[in-house]
This record gives structure tokens, C-alpha cells and sequence, in this order.
């Protein structure tokens, strides 16, 4: 870690990852599931899971704070790009993700079309919950395979992922702020979930029931009647 004596350029987010720049490199930093990273007095005491303190010049100190130590603080040298960055697709709220991208990255593959859209190689941060979401509003089976689901088809694959991705930020995720059940039900988004979590309920759409199965070790539920 070279940080101490730079200088913080920018702060930015890559994936689950907040970069600290300088001209030595960056700070990368995972906040694991519910770690904190603030900005206090650097003499603030230190509580319980307060990992990392990076004091700056003017007195404060930005502390990473992690009870349950899944987050992790690493190293990036100026022009090197880290093992754990390297080859992730774009990001889904970014003008490099688009129903051409998915169509092009797609062509021969077999893997169902749910697993090929979490794919951190194709696209990052479209986990399980937005996967199924984003398939039932554009209509697609998740289990038809990547390499056959058509270009216009992609286009309003990409265009529900952002639209659910978006709208899910604004209303806080569906897990952050309240992951609070032990079987790990999401928060507040979940009450506005189509198909997620609703195996064998009726579909919102034409009152069938919803069929759930596994896809990639990951449950997923849709409606085999609106999904196609
Ligand atoms: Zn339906």
C-alpha cells in the first residue's frame, strides 16, 4: 500500500469496488455486505470493526468500518489494473451496455440467457433478484439459450435491466438497508418485485402460476406462459 503522502485525485466506483485514485495508483476498497466507509474527526474513537483508518491532511480520517469482515482494502498500482477488475463487462447503467453489446457478446453461446446476463464477464451488478426481474419485463424465458434470443429481443432485455437497476437505486436496493431476515428476504424494492421470490403465486401479468427452478445453482422463477 502506497497511499500514505499521495494525493486523492477522484473516487470512483468499479463493480462492488470503490477506487481511491492518486498517482501511485488506487486504494481499492469492498465494503464486503454491510460495510461503511465515513468521514469523521481522525481523534474520533475507535469502535468495534473500525478496520482502516486513512487520515487526511486536513484533520479527518475516512474509516472502514466492517462487522462482518467480508470487505477488503487492496492495492492498485498507477496503470496496472487489478486480477479482481480485470475482464468484468461494462456497467449495466453505462452507454457501453446496450441490446446491440448483449446480442453481439451472445452469438453461440448455450448458457441459459439468465445465466449469461450475471455473467460479471458480460455485465457487472445484475445479480439473481434483477436477472429474473428484467427477463419477465422483457418477456424472455430465462432458461432459452443465450445465442438464440434475437437483437431486438436484447434491446428491451437491456433497456428492463436498467429501467428495474435504476428504479431499484432510487428506492434504496432491495437488500441494503434492511437485511434484517434470517432467510435473507430483501427490503423495501422486494415489495414491488414481479417474479422474484413468488414461485407458485399467480403471474402479475396473466394470473398463471409462476414456475421456479434452478438456473446456475441460483433459484429463478417466471411466468412459462408471459416468458418465451
Ligand atoms: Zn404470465
Amino acid at each position: 500500500m502506497r497511499l500514505p503522502g499521495q494525493r486523492i485525485e477522484t473516487v470512483r466506483r468499479r463493480a462492488k469496488y470503490l477506487l481511491l485514485d492518486t498517482q501511485a495508483g488506487s486504494a481499492l476498497l469492498h465494503l464486503g455486505m454491510s460495510g461503511s466507509l465515513r468521514v469523521l474527526p481522525a481523534d474520533a474513537p475507535v469502535r468495534a470493526h473500525d478496520h482502516v483508518d486513512i487520515v487526511l491532511d486536513d484533520g479527518h480520517a475516512l474509516r472502514f468500518h466492517d462487522s462482518r469482515r467480508f470487505g477488503c482494502l487492496l492495492w492498485q498500482a498507477a496503470g496496472a489494473c487489478h486480477p479482481l477488475l480485470a475482464g468484468l463487462g461494462p456497467e449495466p447503467l453505462s452507454e457501453a451496455f446496450d441490446g446491440d453489446y448483449l446480442f453481439q457478446r451472445s452469438r453461440g453461446r448455450k448458457v441459459p440467457v439468465k445465466s449469461f446476463l450475471m455473467d460479471q464477464a458480460v455485465v457487472v451488478g445484475v445479480g439473481n433478484i434483477y436477472a429474473a426481474e428484467a427477463l419477465f419485463l422483457a418477456g424472455i424465458a430465462p432458461l432459452r439459450p443465450a445465442g438464440q434470443v434475437s437483437r431486438a429481443r436484447y434491446a428491451a432485455l437491456a433497456e428492463a435491466a436498467q429501467s428495474i437497476l435504476a428504479h431499484a437505486i432510487e428506492r434504496g436496493g432491495t437488500t441494503l438497508r434492511d437485511f434484517i431476515h434470517p432467510d435473507g428476504a430483501p427490503g423495501y424494492f422486494a415489495q414491488e418485485l414481479s417474479v422474484y421470490g413468488r414461485a407458485g403465486r399467480p403471474c402479475p401479468r396473466c394470473g398463471r402460476p409462476l414456475k421456479s427452478a434452478r438456473i446456475g445453482q441460483r433459484a429463478t422463477v417466471w411466468c412459462p406462459r408471459c416468458q418465451h
